[in-house]
């Protein structure tokens, strides 16, 4: 009995390695000329009929938090649909992209026939029924102001529903270098940083030439500090006051840095929050289509377009818009530009797809006040191929300089984000290279705001790093002396330099360390279209004015949609600050009024 017991043990354990095998598992890794991000690599599992066993992302070096959606939807979807040919997922088309092409390659790499594998199968989407659902407070948006927004709402005792059109939360907030500005007055940190609330408050009023609301700016820089206490409180994780540093167009070192990369930290504290309370309910893949007003003309709920195109409609004590810019509307922004006159396709966003002015076209439809529509911020700053933020390596302003094709600097790298701009678009094709050196990444390994490291950058070709300016120069393709000469002269600026504390001809007055540690790096930038300054009038309890002057009763705005608080030109780091102190007061004012 027990020799025959061992004999089908053995022949089942023989089967079942047969099966095993009959699987075969294929892999690629594609690098960030596909979709600009960093490396991806995909492992295709196919059974032995030549059907999807199983796909897996096995690596994606996309900033952590904002590729996990297609990372995870991707792979099921080729599974459940025998097809490598699926949807992207909107908002996240660079990762899909690589993950798509990586599948692709990884097949055909292994000599697979790919043909049946990349046909397109229809996905048939039954529509759910209309539905009619109650709340106190109705946010539409799921970035950063929010979901500020809706959990101060909820704290406050309000029962909440947050429509967001995205498959996913984070808007264009997720993608931000992570930067807040923020002064705690009474610290002994801010005494050491020669900056205090009001300093804060003169930067960004004077940064944005006088054209902000000082009221609206007291309340920015007077809350910043405790927003970023809220966000401890939430159990959202800072770094310490040795990482606070001056953001590009920051002006002064008073931006702080949370643990994770980019903005993640903050929807990751924020779901988690909101996955812990039944009051707060989140729907995605949800569009908000209209204000609705009752008779009084008081906004009272909203009508959105679900997930399979079914109408919801949302009642609700009162609406906060939190919709966000519109920088990846082209028509809107040559529309409404009032600073730059060429803002077409031709000049890339930083932003998320989601970023069209949606709030924009609800808030007219009740006769809201917009001002300084005008007032578009373009940073310098933008992934030559796609516009984005992610692969910049720069950390801080004092440790870097930019330099332009013909390996000279050219304008103050310290400056207001309009100027150095400006001084871009001046140079030839309007292309530029950052450069710092070891200071910066001791070992490469370090990673910059974005959760991804030198060495990344380097080997997916988004940086260049070398031993020597002069092979640093070739690299760059720009003139080695110009370069050395360059480098030369700014090192006398710098600390232990011998014209140490003094401007130089760009104006520039904040100077780190020399650039003379080798090895050396840097990484090309173009212009880009990053946030929309003008937006809807609020006053600073976050309620709306119509074009009368008059307030819309139960309506409130916050973030990007809003206007009048940064002027002209924004300092890095307001916006964030801006998402957090303006969400908290539009949730608090929403979930307390009549
Ligand atoms: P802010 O910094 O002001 O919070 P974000 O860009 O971070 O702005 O967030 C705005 C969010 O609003 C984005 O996630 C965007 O997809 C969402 N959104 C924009 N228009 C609509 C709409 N019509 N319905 C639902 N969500 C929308």
């Amino acid at each position: 009995m027990k020799k025959i017991l061992s004999v089908i043990l053995a022949l089942a354990l023989m089967m079942t390695a047969a099966m095993a095998v009959a699987d075969t598992s294929y892999t690629a890794t594609v690098d960030s000329q596909i979709g600009g991000v960093g490396a991806v690599t995909v492992t295709v599992t196919l059974k032995d009929d030549g059907s999807i066993a199983a796909v897996t992302v096995d690596e994606c070096k996309d900033t952590p938090g904002i590729c996990d959606l297609p990372c995870e939807k991707l792979p099921a979807d080729m599974v459940a649909m025998n097809s490598i040919n699926v949807d992207i997922v909107a908002g996240a088309t660079m990762t899909s992209d690589a993950i798509l092409a990586g599948a692709k390659a990884a097949l055909e790499n292994g000599g697979v026939d790919i043909t049946a594998l990349m046909e397109k199968k229809e996905v048939v989407v039954e529509k759910a029924a209309d539905e009619t659902l109650e709340a106190d407070v109705v946010v539409i948006g799921a970035g950063g102001a929010g979901l500020a927004a809706a959990i101060t709402a909820e704290q406050n005792g309000a029962k909440v529903i947050v429509v967001e059109k995205m498959p996913k939360v984070g808007g264009n907030t997720i993608l931000a270098g992570g930067a807040v500005n923020a002064v705690d007055d009474r610290s002994e940190f801010a005494i050491k940083q020669n900056d205090s609330v009001q300093w804060h408050f003169e930067q960004t009023y004077s940064g944005g030439d006088y054209q902000g609301d000082p009221e609206l700016i007291l309340t920015l820089v007077q809350n910043a500090w405790d927003g970023i206490e809220w966000t401890k409180s939430l159990g959202m994780e800072w770094l310490g006051e040795d990482a606070v540093f001056t953001v590009s167009g920051g002006l002064w070192p008073r931006a702080w840095k949370p643990a994770m990369p980019a903005a993640t930290g903050f929807f990751d504290t924020y779901t988690k929050y909101i996955e812990k309370t039944d009051a707060i309910n989140l729907m995605l893949n949800t569009k908000a289509e209209k204000i609705l007003t009752n008779a009084d003309g008081a906004a009272c709920g909203i009508i959105a377009t679900g997930e399979t195109g079914n109408t919801i409609t949302i009642n609700a004590k009162s609406v906060v818009v939190a919709t966000g810019g519109f920088s990846k509307n082209v028509a809107l922004r040559q529309a409404y530009d009032a600073i730059w006159g060429m803002l077409d396709e031709s000049v890339m966003s930083t932003n998320h797809e989601g970023a069209t002015g949606d709030g924009v076209k609800m808030l007219q439809l009740l006769g809201a006040d917009f001002v300084q529509m005008g007032n578009i911020q373009l940073l310098p700053l933008g992934d030559p191929k796609t516009g984005s933020l992610s692969g910049n390596i720069e950390h801080g302003v004092d440790t870097r300089i930019f330099v332009n094709k013909e390996g000279l600097r050219y304008g103050n790298e310290a400056g207001r984000r309009d100027d150095m701009t400006r001084d871009l678009f001046a140079q030839t094709d309007a292309y530029m290279w950052i450069v710092m050196d070891s200071d910066t990444y001791p070992t490469g390994d370090e990673v910059n705001n974005f959760g991804e490291t030198a060495n990344q950058l380097v080997e997916a070709g988004r940086a260049v790093k070398a031993d020597t300016l002069e092979e640093l120069a070739e690299k760059m393709g720009v003139p080695a002396e110009n370069l050395v000469a360059t480098i030369d002269e700014y090192n006398k600026y710098c600390i232990g330099g011998e014209l140490e504390g003094q401007a130089d001809q760009f104006g520039r007055a904040l100077f780190g360390p020399k650039i003379d540690n080798g090895p050396f790096y840097a990484g090309p930038r173009v212009p880009t279209v990053h946030h929309t300054m003008g937006g809807v009038r609020i006053d600073t309890q976050c309620r709306v004015y119509n074009e009368n002057g008059e307030i819309i009763e139960n309506l409130y705005a916050a973030g990007e949609v809003t206007g009048g608080i940064h002027g002209s030109n924004r300092l890095g780091g307001n916006a964030l600050a801006d998402t957090i102190v303006f969400g908290r007061i539009a949730g608090e004012s929403a979930a307390l009024c009549k």
